[in-house]
C-alpha cells in the first residue's frame, strides 16, 4: 500500500511538472508563431500579443488595476516593409541570411558607388575630416571586424565615428555598409537620414565596387503601445512584489522575414506567466504580487519607463522588483544584474539554490541599465534583472524560433524564483 502511495505521488509530481513545461512550452510557440509577427510595431504584431496576454490574465483569474489589463502609451516608430532588395556586384543578397538593413533606415531605391573607409583612416582624424568631401553621393563601406582588436579610447572613436557616419544630417553621404560577423537587430524610435545595411563579411565579395537598394520605410509618429498588468492580492495588500518582463520584440522586416523572439523574450514571458498561475492558485502570498508585460522594450524600454512615471500605486510601496528577460538555457547558471548591489537578497537567492540543489551558478552582476528594471531601479526601487547563462542561446537574429530553445533549466528557474517571491 505504501508503495503505491509512493508511486501515485510520483506520478503525480511528474505529471505537474511536465504540465508546467508543456504551458511554458505553448506560450513560447504562440508567440513565436506567424500570427504575432516577431510581436513588432507596424505591423500591431505586439498589439495582438497583448491581446493574447489579456486573455491569459483573465484565466489565471489575475485582478486589474483598472477597467483592463491594459495600461496604454505612445512612441514613435520607424519600420521596414514590403520587398526588400540588396544587389552587390550583381549578387542579390538575401534579407535575414545575408544582411539586414537597420530599422532607422529611410525609404531608397538606387544603385550607389561604394568607397571603402579603413580603420586607420578612422582613428586618424586629419586623414579623416579630408576624405569626408570624399563620401558624396556614395555608400561607405566600413569593416566592423577590424574593430574587435581596439580598446579603450581607440574603440571608443571608432564607435563614436561610426555613428556619426550612419546618423549625422550634416554629411553627404547615400548609405552605410557595415560588414560583421554576426547579424543582429534593434527595433528604432526614429527615421534615419540615410540607410544603414549589415552584411556578413563571409557573403560579401572582396571588393565590393556597386550596390543596387530598395527599401521601403514606414514612420509611425503616434505608434501606440501598451504594457499589460496584472496582481494577486497578498496578506499584506499594499505592497508589493512585482515580476516583469517584456513581451515586444523586433517584428518584421520586410514581407519575408521577422524576428520570432523566442529566448528574448518569449521566454521570460512564460516564466511570469507560470509563476502567475501557481501563484494564483496556491494560498494567498505575504505580499501582493504584480505582473507586467511591458511593451516597446526594443526600441529603449519604452514601456517600462512610461509605467515608472505613471505607476498605477506609489513605487515606494514596491518591496522587490524581478525582471526577467532571456531565460532560454541556463546550463550555465543564471546572471542577477543588481546582485552586488542588494547583497543580502542575492544571498537569499544563492541560499535557496543550493538548499534545493537547483541551478549550476547563481551568479552576480553590478548594475546595468540594460532592461526593464532600470528606471525602478534609478528611482530606487530593489530590482534584479535575472538572465540565464550557457547553452546556445541566439540574440536578436531571425534563428531566435521556439524550436530552437531548450529551456534546460526552466522548471529549476521556476522553483528558484517562486520560493524567492513567497518566502
Ligand atoms: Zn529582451
Amino acid at each position: 500500500m505504501r508503495y503505491f502511495l509512493i508511486v501515485i505521488c510520483l506520478l503525480q509530481s511528474i505529471s505537474s511538472y511536465s504540465q508546467d513545461m508543456e504551458y511554458a512550452r505553448s506560450i513560447v510557440d504562440t508567440l513565436c508563431s506567424p500570427h504575432f509577427d516577431g510581436r513588432g510595431y507596424y505591423d500591431n504584431g505586439e498589439r495582438r500579443a497583448a491581446a493574447f496576454l489579456s486573455k491569459e490574465y483573465e484565466q489565471i483569474g489575475l485582478k486589474s488595476f483598472g477597467d483592463n489589463y491594459l495600461q496604454e502609451f505612445k512612441l514613435t516608430s520607424n519600420s521596414i516593409k514590403g520587398k526588400i532588395r540588396l544587389v552587390v556586384n550583381g549578387k542579390k543578397m538575401v534579407p535575414g541570411i545575408d544582411c539586414l538593413i537597420d530599422p532607422s533606415a529611410p525609404s531608397y531605391n538606387g544603385s550607389s558607388k561604394v568607397i571603402y573607409l579603413d580603420k586607420d583612416e578612422m582613428l586618424n582624424l586629419d586623414k579623416f575630416k579630408r576624405l569626408l568631401p570624399m563620401l558624396a553621393n556614395k555608400f561607405l563601406i566600413i569593416d566592423q571586424t577590424e574593430f574587435k582588436e581596439e580598446t579603450g579610447a581607440n574603440k571608443k572613436q571608432l564607435n563614436d565615428l561610426l555613428l556619426f557616419l550612419k546618423f549625422s544630417p550634416d554629411i553627404q553621404l547615400n548609405g552605410v555598409i557595415e560588414l560583421v560577423e554576426k547579424l543582429t537587430s534593434t527595433a528604432s524610435q526614429f527615421q534615419a537620414k540615410r540607410p544603414h545595411v549589415v552584411i556578413l563579411k563571409e557573403k560579401t565579395p572582396k571588393k565590393l565596387k556597386k550596390l543596387e537598394l530598395a527599401i521601403e520605410n514606414v514612420y509611425d509618429e503616434d505608434y501606440q503601445s501598451q504594457n499589460v498588468v496584472g496582481w494577486i492580492e497578498g496578506v499584506v495588500k499594499d505592497s508589493f512584489v512585482m515580476v516583469v518582463g517584456h513581451y515586444d520584440h523586433l517584428g518584421r522586416m520586410g514581407d519575408d522575414i521577422y524576428f520570432p523572439g523566442a529566448n528574448d523574450n518569449a521566454s521570460g514571458i512564460a516564466m511570469i506567466l507560470s509563476l502567475a498561475k501557481e501563484l494564483a492558485q496556491g494560498e494567498k502570498p505575504k505580499y501582493s504580487v504584480v505582473f507586467i508585460c511591458f511593451g516597446a522594450e526594443e526600441c529603449g524600454l519604452v514601456g517600462s519607463k512610461y509605467y515608472s512615471e505613471n505607476p498605477l500605486f506609489p513605487l515606494a510601496q514596491i518591496k522587490f522588483l524581478l525582471n526577467l528577460d532571456i531565460l532560454g538555457t541556463g546550463d550555465d547558471g543564471i546572471q542577477v544584474v543588481n546582485g552586488s548591489v542588494h547583497k543580502d537578497d542575492f544571498n537569499r537567492l544563492v541560499e535557496i539554490n543550493k538548499e534545493k540543489d537547483l541551478l549550476k551558478e547563481v551568479k552576480r552582476r553590478g548594475k546595468a541599465c540594460i532592461s526593464d528594471h532600470c528606471f525602478f531601479s534609478e528611482q530606487g526601487v530593489p530590482s534584479f534583472y535575472i538572465y540565464t547563462l550557457g547553452g546556445a542561446g541566439h540574440y536578436h537574429d531571425v534563428n531566435d524560433h521556439a524550436e530552437n530553445l531548450t529551456l534546460r533549466e526552466y522548471n529549476d528557474l521556476f522553483r528558484l524564483l517562486r520560493t524567492f517571491i513567497l518566502d
